[in-house]
């Protein structure tokens, strides 16, 4: 290692940029880079089929046109629509609550119905009771019985957001709108016992940089520059993977379970209501006491409305026994691995329109057989 970038991983970047001299976007201090072996410390993964505890199968709601966020009336009732976010309901679900509350504030009824309890209902009922708003939530399910509690939980705002070949620019202003409210948003929930957190994201390609990803991967559709750092490339004495490609960036994380708790918690602690009921047509919603009504059913929207664009595309995740030392994402071809506090996810899959949410032991396979073969290659 020669002097300048000694001084760089030592966290005196700012000494250089006082100096004038350029500084590298990885040159802060870091916890992760081991300076005496000059490389980022990654523990390995302890991975075997019997430390895999759950399998499950989760339904992303699709629109090939994106979230459905229009408004539209059902007798004397405003219906305020909030779904179909597809793989980025976590990440979005502040933003377009966002957008779904000044509609519902734009009609001057205060005491609102929110159907749905998923992610995206909790986050706008919450918005909602921020502005002064009496919610009450109706839902078939409630946590952990629902679509968001199988998620990854990973900031990935345009993942599967909508067909980008149907995307209008209408659409992109909104998302943007969206996405950078979220943000905003999440960084307050910071060191709220890590419910989000910030954790190290690595590329790793074995077979050198990626074809850029076609529209049905999970690959993010849209972004905006520099809301999250910059990815980084590393070089092979920098990282322990027997990889070509690898990069590196911080990405936020969702502890899911403490999350949903935590908000359904405030939700109730500022006066919210739950109760459960099953909306089978619009026959349901009509009977509801309340004037203004915001849809945050997700797929559970497809059958009431009619909304012949909603369609799922499911996703495996397979979960480790947590490994406390194992604190990364990691994005590789045929495979992903994200560590949270209650296990280690490993996923990677999406299948358009499938409704079978029984789990494949060899989807199970395939991930950890790929995660296998990386880390026993790994150095170290
Ligand atoms: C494998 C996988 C990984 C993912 N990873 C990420 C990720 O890393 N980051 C990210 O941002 N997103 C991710 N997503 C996407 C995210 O999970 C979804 O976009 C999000 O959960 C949608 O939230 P929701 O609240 O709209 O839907 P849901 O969580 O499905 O909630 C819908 C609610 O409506 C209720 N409901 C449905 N039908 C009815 C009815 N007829 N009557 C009454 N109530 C009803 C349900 O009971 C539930 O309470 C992932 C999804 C999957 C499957």
């Amino acid at each position: 290692m020669n002097r300048r970038t000694f001084f760089q991983k030592m966290g005196l970047g700012g000494i250089a940029v006082a100096a004038g001299t350029a500084c590298t976007p990885h040159a802060y201090v870091d916890k992760h880079f081991n300076i005496s072996l000059g490389k980022y410390r990654i523990p390995k993964l302890r991975l075997s089929l019997d430390r895999i505890v759950k399998e499950t199968v989760g339904l992303r709601p699709f629109r090939a046109s994106g979230p459905r966020l229009d408004c539209e009336m059902l007798g004397n009732k405003t219906i305020v629509h909030n779904y179909g976010h597809g793989g980025s309901g976590w990440s979005l679900s502040w933003g377009t609550g966002n957008i779904a509350r000044q509609k519902v504030l734009a009609t001057g009824e205060r005491t609102v119905a929110v159907l749905g309890c998923g992610t995206v209902g909790i986050a706008t009922a919450r918005l909602l009771q921020e502005s002064g708003c009496e919610v009450t939530i109706y839902t078939k399910d409630m946590p952990p019985n629902v679509t968001s509690n199988l998620a990854t939980g990973t900031w990935s705002p345009a993942s599967r957001v909508c067909d980008p070949a149907k995307a209008t620019p209408a659409l992109r202003q909104v998302w943007e709108e969206a996405t950078r409210f979220s943000f905003k948003r999440y960084q307050f929930m910071l060191g709220l016992n890590d419910i989000a957190c910030w954790v190290d994201e690595y590329n790793v390609y074995p077979d050198g940089i990626p074809a850029k990803p076609d529209a049905g991967s999970g690959a993010e559709v849209f972004d905006i520059p520099g809301i999250l750092p910059e990815r980084v490339r590393l070089t092979a004495r920098e990282h322990p993977f027997r990889a070509d490609y690898v990069t590196r960036r911080s990405n936020m994380m969702f502890n899911i379970p403490a999350y949903l708790h935590h908000h359904l918690s405030s939700f109730m602690l500022f006066g919210g209501k739950v109760k459960i009921r099953e909306i089978k047509a619009l026959e349901d919603i009509d009977e509801l006491p309340e004037k203004t009504v915001v849809n945050c059913m997700g797929l559970g929207a497809k059958a009431v409305f009619n909304d012949e664009e909603l369609t799922p595309v499911s996703g495996q995740l397979s979960c480790l026994i947590p490994q406390p030392e194992v604190q990364y994402k990691l994005i590789t071809k045929g495979a992903n691995l994200i560590a949270r506090k209650d296990g280690i996810y490993l996923g990677g899959n999406g299948i358009v329109g499938n409704w079978d949410t029984t789990p494949s032991r060899e989807q199970t396979e395939k991930v950890v057989t790929v995660l296998q073969k990386l880390m026993a290659e790994m150095r170290g």
